[in-house]
């Protein structure tokens, strides 16, 4: 028989949303459990330079931020163990949850921030530069392209809107494109063509991603023309794959009310999901935002409304 560990509060996901909701509820004084799954500190592990995370007035970097999340949490009480779920029980409450280590987690009730991934080429020098001139959020990291030439690769709204988004910065963008017209609604399409610093290159991948190693920075790109399968060259400073994003829901298919593209659906201003005790905060509910300030103020939400949900029903 598995170990079975109960608390009032299981938050699943050590991203920026988890750790805040962590903080609030151990602040509550609800004993919070947070698994932190396979990526200890979430998305914000794999990027470098963090300049819009509010209160700091220096660049820092994105796995020192976690580390100081996590150190809080861990502070006002919160217990943080390195596990993952792999299946739910959200038919009754206690709800139940398996994980891969073997152990049965019980609890009352339940926050979900377990994030979402972006999606990738899957080139190997892509990953090489990913945080050095390679990254897949524009709001993120488009100011440090000040008069840089960068390339945006995707065709649909996302792509676009970055696209447009990096115009403010950068002196030259690139769209390329695998097909010949875009999936993007059309009065984003017209802006897009409408836009003087704007280029599209139709029916092209990149192939192979050119830098230096010392410090690293990506210089050029491959470009392969899927048509012709002619190969050319262009230089550039950044590249934004817009290729969309994965919220991380398989677990939850089926037992919880879930978007047409996996992200988990809540109430209007409220983290509350389908079913009572269960609430869902950060990238894994949010395919507009994204940001680690909106995940974290998703977290506080999720642990207020935790709080006022099992106070309600003590009383
Ligand atoms: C390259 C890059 C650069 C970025 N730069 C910035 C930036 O400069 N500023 C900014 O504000 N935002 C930035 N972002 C976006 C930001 O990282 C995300 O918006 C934010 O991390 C979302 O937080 P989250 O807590 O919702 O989830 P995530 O950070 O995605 O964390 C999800 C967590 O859930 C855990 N998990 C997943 N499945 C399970 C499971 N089954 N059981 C238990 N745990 C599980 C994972 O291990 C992980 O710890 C960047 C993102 C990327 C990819």
């Amino acid at each position: 028989m598995s170990e079975i560990i109960h608390s009032k509060l299981l938050i699943l996901g050590s991203g920026p949303a988890g750790y805040t909701a962590a903080i609030y509820a151990s602040r509550a004084m609800l004993e919070p459990i947070l698994l932190t799954g396979i990526e200890p500190g979430g998305q914000m592990t794999i990027t470098t330079d963090v300049e819009n995370y509010p209160g700091f007035s220096d660049v820092v970097q994105g796995p020192w931020l976690m580390e100081e999340m996590r150190d809080q949490a861990k502070k006002v009480g919160t217990k943080i163990i390195l596990d993952t779920i792999i299946d739910v029980d959200l038919s009754k409450r206690p709800f139940i949850l398996k994980s891969d280590s073997d152990v049965v987690y019980s609890c009352d009730s339940l926050i979900i921030s377990t994030g979402a991934q972006a999606k990738w080429l899957g080139l190997e020098s892509e990953a090489k530069y990913k945080g050095y001139g390679v990254s897949a959020c524009a709001t993120c990291d488009g100011f440090f392209y000040k008069d840089k030439k960068v390339v945006v690769v995707g065709g649909g709204n996302t792509a676009v809107e970055e696209a447009l988004f990096l115009t403010n910065f950068a002196k030259k963008v690139t769209l390329i494109h695998r097909r010949k017209e875009l999936r993007a609604e059309k009065i984003l399409q017209k802006k897009l063509f409408d836009h003087p610093k704007i280029e599209v290159i139709w029916d092209s991948e990149i192939k192979e991603i050119l830098g230096s190693d010392n410090p690293p920075s990506v210089e050029n790109i491959t470009v392969r023309n899927m048509i012709s399968n002619a190969e050319s060259q262009i230089d550039v400073d950044g590249v934004f794959i817009a290729i969309g994003h994965s919220p991380s829901s398989k677990i939850f298919k089926d037992k919880l009310k879930i978007s047409d593209t996996g992200y988990i659906l809540t109430d209007p201003d409220s983290t509350a999901t389908s079913i009572t005790g269960v609430f869902a905060a950060g990238d894994v509910t949010d395919d507009k935002y994204r940001q680690a300030v909106t995940a974290a103020g998703m977290g506080c939400m999720a642990a207020l409304e935790v709080e006022s949900l099992l106070s309600s029903e003590e009383s």
